[in-house]
């Protein structure tokens, strides 16, 4: 039977992923986490129409003129009456232009005589002024449901007055990498034993796409152990394994998911490297099961994993997506799977090159680490040339 493609396999999981409730957010915890409400503005924006500048709040009409500076206005206190014919209002940026004045003339442009100020050129009404409401109205949307806020829709809450925001409940997400051969980095090898590098990497990127991750267990090729683990991970919203997916005697996570109620909906994607991925559905629970090598589980992360994350959270546009870029360098196409492959991007001026880096195997993890792009290679025959036309995914 063919295997899955990579957009096959995506429809898959994404067809099985049911939106977490929403949960009421303070603000200054926010960062990260998808918008599940459009948040609207509490008040206009700026709220009343203030200065741009440090200067002189006039009326158009009175320049050019010598007129009297009657206030001086700080940002934070408002002048106690409104600006009349032949005056001036010192103000600084920020300042609540007064009723009556117009414009405001930089200081920078007048020259101060005593308690007057001459301004020598006619200054246009609205000149230096922000107008009220100019950024935003109250009550508008600040920002859209579906949303992942990053620091700027922070700041854009906090302004239009917004103290706490509805997201979606972050998933809880539980790792278990699989191996008698792993051992935790920093403990010494034995001979065979190779360093566990799958757990740190995948709770790190699961926490980066929004999920509150218990600590990585690790298991050896063992049916107990593994039943143990993955019946706990299994309270998860999310379980992501690594190892244990393929078809030797010790790879045991897809039997005993199936023995633990886990429903399989595929196993096998025509992806390079990555083919041996797993996905299953327990009740609300997704499972992941990517190969033990890290560069593998890396990609799959990436593909499968982090999207599913995103939309658990409701994000609008989950991904992953692509950028259009050049190839660098000749890459060999697989006849049967799409390739991922690892490679700098460099960007000049509009330009966006890829060089793909040495050594694309996939238990190469520290080549992968050098990288930061992986490039869809498609599927077919040949090779894409140096100066193709591709499309690539960032490596955050
Ligand atoms: P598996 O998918 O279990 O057959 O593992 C494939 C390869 O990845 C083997 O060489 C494993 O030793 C290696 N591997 C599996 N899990 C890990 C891990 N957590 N960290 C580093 N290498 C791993
Ligand atoms: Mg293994």
């Amino acid at each position: 039977m063919a295997l899955l493609t990579f957009e096959e396999a995506l429809r898959e999981i994404l067809s099985r992923v049911q939106p977490l409730p929403a949960e009421t957010v303070p603000l200054p915890e926010a960062a990260g986490r998808v918008l599940a409400d459009d948040a609207r503005a509490a008040t206009d924006l700026p709220p009343f129409a203030s200065s741009a500048m440090d200067g002189f709040a006039v009326r158009g009409d009175d320049t050019p003129g010598m007129l009297q500076v009657v206030a001086r206005i700080a940002a934070g206190r408002p002048a106690a009456r409104a600006l009349r014919a032949g005056e001036a209002m010192a103000i600084a940026t920020g300042g609540v232009v007064p009723a009556g004045a117009d414009a405001v003339v930089p200081i920078e442009v007048v020259a101060e005589r005593g308690d007057s100020v001459e301004i020598s050129e006619r200054v246009e009404p609205g000149t230096h002024v922000r107008p009220r409401g100019g950024d935003l109205v109250a009550g508008d949307p600040v920002v859209k449901a579906g949303t992942v806020l990053r620091p700027a829709e922070l700041g854009a809450l906090a302004a239009a007055g917004v103290g706490e925001v509805v997201c979606s409940r972050r998933p809880r997400a539980a790792v278990v990498t699989t191996g008698t051969e792993l051992r935790r980095p920093g403990d010494a090898l034995e001979p065979g034993q190779i360093f566990e590098a799958n757990g740190v990497m995948l709770a790190a990127a699961l926490s980066a796409a929004g999920a509150l991750v218990e600590p990585p267990v690790s298991v050896s090729d063992d049916e107990r152990e593994h039943r143990d683990a993955l019946e706990r991970g299994l309270t998860a919203d999310v379980l992501v394994t690594s190892g244990g997916v393929s078809v030797g005697p010790h790879d045991l996570v897809r039997k005993i998911e199936t023995e633990l109620g886990v429903e399989e909906v595929f196993w096998r994607v025509a992806v390079k490297p990555g083919k041996p991925i797993s996905f299953g559905v327990r009740g609300d629970t997704l499972v992941f099961g990517l190969p033990g090598n890290p560069v593998s589980s890396l990609v799959c992360f990436e593909l499968f994993v982090r999207t599913a994350v995103l939309a658990l959270q409701g994000a609008c546009d989950p991904g992953p997506s692509f950028a259009p870029g050049e190839l660098a360098a000749p890459i060999r196409r697989n006849p049967e799977r799409d390739e991922f492959v690892r490679a700098r991007l460099r960007v000049d001026g509009t330009r966006a090159t890829l060089e793909p880096v040495v050594g694309q195997e996939s238990h190469m993890i520290a080549r992968a680490a050098a990288a930061n792009a992986l490039v869809l290679a498609p599927r077919g025959e040949g090779e894409l040339a140096a100066g193709s036309a591709v499309r690539y995914l960032t490596l955050r």
